[in-house]
């Protein structure tokens, strides 16, 4: 199904969608005041978009680098072509030790990968211990958001979940009382799990260790109380230095949360006193888009959320309907990158209102990517027949400004008096859920004429 088509769903619940949009808002404005708060703000974006651009430049090197030091601390390193081979590998590390429980520290990776399901069905629980991705987990569904993955869930129907899985009382949908429910069933899986699945936020190359960032503290136990933890990163996750980690700490919660810095900024430099440390270095069709220079930024992605938070589209259409990993303005440019085939009405789902790109803490041009995309699409044959026809004609006709001009007075004349069957028939999907606007006695151009003359 197309966004469009799922979104639908989603819009079906009036009161839901403007919850939905006013709840991400909230975080988008808490970004802004955290953001001002730092004079260098703007300094700090760009550093960010220098390092990680410098990086992906010379990611071999980096990458080699990273491997090289890690090993000297004891961690052993493997490579994963793909998402299969990733899967691959690290059941291979948990049969090779009897694990038959996992907890998951959140980790998009993973959901890219399909892990869980594919582990479940070599026998291994796999428990996600981030409170809002166990949720989801619970509801068998997928995360809705990268940063608030229960985003698109009120706590009654969190309360409901917890009733049926947990056991709480019914009707209970107190956060305190629901928070506290999934802290002890989790603390249970935490200390029965022989293993630990990581996501990684920063490797650092000069180091060779990784840094994880959560508000729950939940990589740590997953990461220290099991005997084995396992990290899963795709290739882009690397920086070269040390120092460079502070210029995307100051960046990742502010525009994530507007949090000054995240609770648990947790570096792992080697394994837990008589442990053993493993870390995936994933591929999964990331070097095609390193290769490409129109969309190779897309990998500077430090996944903090905020181009979700501020889009017009995600918030009033939800997570889910974009069916692709990562939703909102930089999972569309990865998706239909990826898979332009099936992700193809995604680049559409799209104002080009260039907010995403405003508040992009590493500067990834998204809205000039998903323009671009769009043309992809089209050169590809990959796009809507009757978008293809109508879009045709208006180039044709914009082409032509005589005609254009005349068009556009016949319109004017000739709109209010059209039934309204004719209006909002099915050929304009504009008017599903939009009212035609009074039509204007003159153009634009013949406005702006009057005034210049006057
Ligand atoms: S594209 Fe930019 S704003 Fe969006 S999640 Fe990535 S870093 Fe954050």
């Amino acid at each position: 199904m197309s966004h469009p088509e799922e979104a639908a769903k989603f819009v079906a619940n009036d009161e839901r969608m403007h919850w939905h949009d006013k709840a991400l808002w909230f975080v988008r404005e808490k970004r802004d005041v955290s953001s001002k708060g730092i004079p260098e703000w703007e300094k700090l974006r760009e550093y960010a978009n220098n390092i990680k651009t410098h990086t992906m430049h010379k990611l071999d090197f980096y990458l080699e680098e990273f491997e090289k030091n890690a090993t000297k601390k004891g961690i052993i390193v493997h490579w994963a072509k793909d998402a299969q081979e990733h899967n691959k590998i690290v059941h291979e590390i948990l049969a090779s030790h009897n694990v038959t429980k996992l907890v998951k520290s959140k980790s998009m990776l993973t959901e890219e990968c399909h892990l869980n399901p594919y582990l479940e069905s070599k026998g291994i629980e796999v428990i996600d211990t981030d409170l809002g991705e166990r949720i989801v987990q619970l509801r068998k569904e997928t995360p809705s958001h990268i940063v608030l993955p229960a985003i698109h869930l009120k706590k009654m129907d969190v309360s409901d979940t917890f009733h049926e899985h947990l056991g709480t009382e019914k009707g209970n949908d107190d956060p305190t009382y629901l928070t506290r429910a999934a802290r002890a069933s989790l603390r249970e899986d935490f200390l029965t799990a022989q293993a630990g699945l990581t996501g990684v936020n920063f490797a650092i190359s000069e180091t060779g260790g990784i840094v994880v960032c959560t508000n729950e503290g939940n990589a740590d136990m997953g990461a220290s109380v099991p005997k084995l933890h396992i990290a899963s990163m795709g290739i882009e996750k690397t920086i070269p230095r040390l120092k460079d980690l502070s210029v995307f700490t100051r960046l990742l919660a502010r525009s994530a949360t507007g949090q000054a810095i995240t609770s648990y900024t947790s570096h792992y430099h080697g394994p837990v006193e008589g442990g053993e440390m493993h870390i995936v270095i994933v591929d999964n069709k990331r070097t095609p888009i390193l290769a490409d220079a129109t969309y190779q930024k897309s990998l500077n992605c430090i996944r903090c959320g905020a181009c979700m938070n501020t889009c017009p589209i995600y918030r009033r259409s939800g997570g889910h309907s974009y069916k692709y990993v990562i939703p909102g303005p930089i999972g569309s440019n990865l998706g239909a990158f990826r898979n332009p085939k099936e992700h193809k009405s995604l680049p559409f789902a799209c104002t080009l209102c260039a907010s995403c790109t405003n508040v992009c803490p590493v500067k990834i041009d998204l809205d000039s990517q998903l323009y671009a995309h769009r043309q992809d699409l089209a050169k590809k044959h990959l796009i809507d027949t009757k978008k293809a026809v109508a879009m045709k004609i208006t180039s044709w006709v914009m082409d032509h400004p005589t005609l254009f001009n005349i068009g556009g007075k016949i319109m004017r004349k000739v709109i209010p008096m059209l039934p309204d069957s004719i209006i909002y028939s099915k050929a304009n999907v504009w008017g599903k859920q939009r009212d035609i606007p009074k039509m204007p006695k003159n153009s634009f151009k013949e406005l702006y004429k009057q005034r210049k003359d006057s």
